[in-house]
């Protein structure tokens, strides 16, 4: 009989949401009374998008669609994306200082994520921030690249702890030689951003250990700081160690349109001075027929002025539901960071292990949240507070954590 794929076994996070629902139903089923929608179980706990798509960009997709079932619109493959969509994302997000051969659009940030390590094999040492968006891990054990902590004698896997005695920035002298390092700012699970001072030491970091940064902007148009850093790119000397992932997700709500980009820069190389770039264009024509043309005129809309208003009113509703959880959760004497210029509000519970936090919260309150160690072991006792849902749940659950108590 054929064997499974040992790395498999080793996916710790795929444990993460299911888990959390589990524990949601069983929940529910013990208590009937929570079918009522006053007692209704909320759910602050997942970061999908929950706001209709906003109707300059929802008209980018309908029409796009339309064009598709005419002559002159219908249009194929488009392998690398739309070369109009790839220039608007170098001018919008970049002020142009990519060729759109440096721009690769993608189906989103996670499934490029997923296809990056193949640019590097199961041999390379990989770091991650820890707490961390849980893809870099399970990526990286699944193709094997986490051998050392997975036994497999390979690679290796990291953790940079990112604590409130840190600031939630890593210490660097811990980044293993020649190895990859995904990086997230603002963070998911923390909703830190780091500053340009920070990402100006990362990037020396890389480039004195030999070390590529991938760095996730996933959640770049949430802030609201001028002086914070949108992209690695802001920094000097990044396009010689960085590869940035990006997405049309978090601030257009295209959770489930999917569209994202990947930029790899011309002048990043390996260390026998091979291109990336060369190598990503190899792998996405190799696995990858890229995004749907449906989702690419959705794009181009997002990237018109109207479209980037409708972003930003879009990420503004999100902040303004984390701005209320900060504050309620503030008026209770918990300590939080994030939600500033993030969707994510992480909440510190000292002493208690993320997972009675969630219980508690759940059984007092009926809100769902998600327990911070499941992004990492620096994540214990804390959990996460994700501002994606509707105003009036955000409200309720706000009332309902005065049940918490001051601490
Ligand atoms: N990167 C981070 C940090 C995320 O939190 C998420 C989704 O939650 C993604 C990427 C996924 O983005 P996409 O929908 O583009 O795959």
């Amino acid at each position: 009989m054929i064997k499974r794929n040992p790395c498999i076994a080793n996916i710790k996070a795929g444990y993460l949401f299911p888990e959390i629902a589990r524990r949601r139903r069983e929940y529910a089923a013990a208590h009937p009374e929570t079918a009522a929608p006053e007692k209704r179980i909320i759910s602050l706990g997942v970061g999908n998008t929950t706001e209709p798509i906003l109707p300059h960009i929802n008209r980018g997709l309908t029409e796009g669609a339309r064009r598709l079932g005419t002559a002159e619109g219908y249009s194929g493959y488009t392998d690398e994306g739309f070369l109009e969509l790839r220039k608007g994302i170098s001018r919008v997000f970049y002020r142009g200082a990519f060729g759109p051969e440096e721009i690769f659009i993608s189906d989103g940030a996670k499934c490029d994520i997923g296809r990056l390590q193949l640019l590097f094999g199961a041999g390379v040492p990989v770091a991650v921030q820890d707490p961390s968006y849980p893809v870099y891990v399970d990526g990286s054990v699944l193709i094997g690249a986490a051998g050392a902590w997975a036994g497999t004698g390979y690679g290796g896997l990291v953790y940079l702890p990112c604590t409130a005695e840190n600031n939630y920035f890593p210490d660097l002298s811990l980044l293993p030689r020649d190895g990859l390092f995904y990086f997230c700012s603002p963070n998911n699970p923390t909703g830190v951003a780091a500053t340009r001072e920070q990402l100006g030491a990362l990037v020396a970091a890389a480039r004195e250990r030999g070390c590529i940064i991938v760095y996730d902007a996933a959640y770049g148009e949430y802030i609201r700081d001028p002086g914070l850093p949108k992209s690695i790119f802001e920094i000097e000397g990044a396009a010689a160690c960085a590869i940035e992932v990006n997405s049309f997700s978090k601030p257009a709500g295209f959770t489930g349109v999917r569209l994202g980009w990947t930029v790899v820069p011309a002048e990043l190389k390996y260390g026998g001075g091979e291109s990336l770039n060369a190598d990503w264009a190899r792998v996405c024509g190799t696995i990858f027929n890229g995004a749907s043309n449906i989702a690419q005129y959705g794009g181009l809309a997002a990237l018109e002025p109207e479209g980037l208003a409708e972003i930003r009113q879009l990420c503004d509703f999100y902040l303004k539901n984390a701005a209320l959880i900060r504050s309620a959760l503030g008026d209770l004497g918990i300590s939080c960071v994030g939600g500033d210029n993030s969707p994510y509000v992480w909440a510190r519970f000292p002493g208690r292990k993320s997972w009675d936090v969630f219980a508690e919260i759940l059984e007092k309150c009926q809100v769902v949240t998600t327990p911070g160690s499941g992004f990492g072991p620096a994540g214990e006792s804390f959990v996460r507070f994700s501002a994606f849902g509707h105003r009036s749940d955000v409200e309720e659950a706000c009332d309902r954590l005065r049940r918490l108590g001051n601490r």
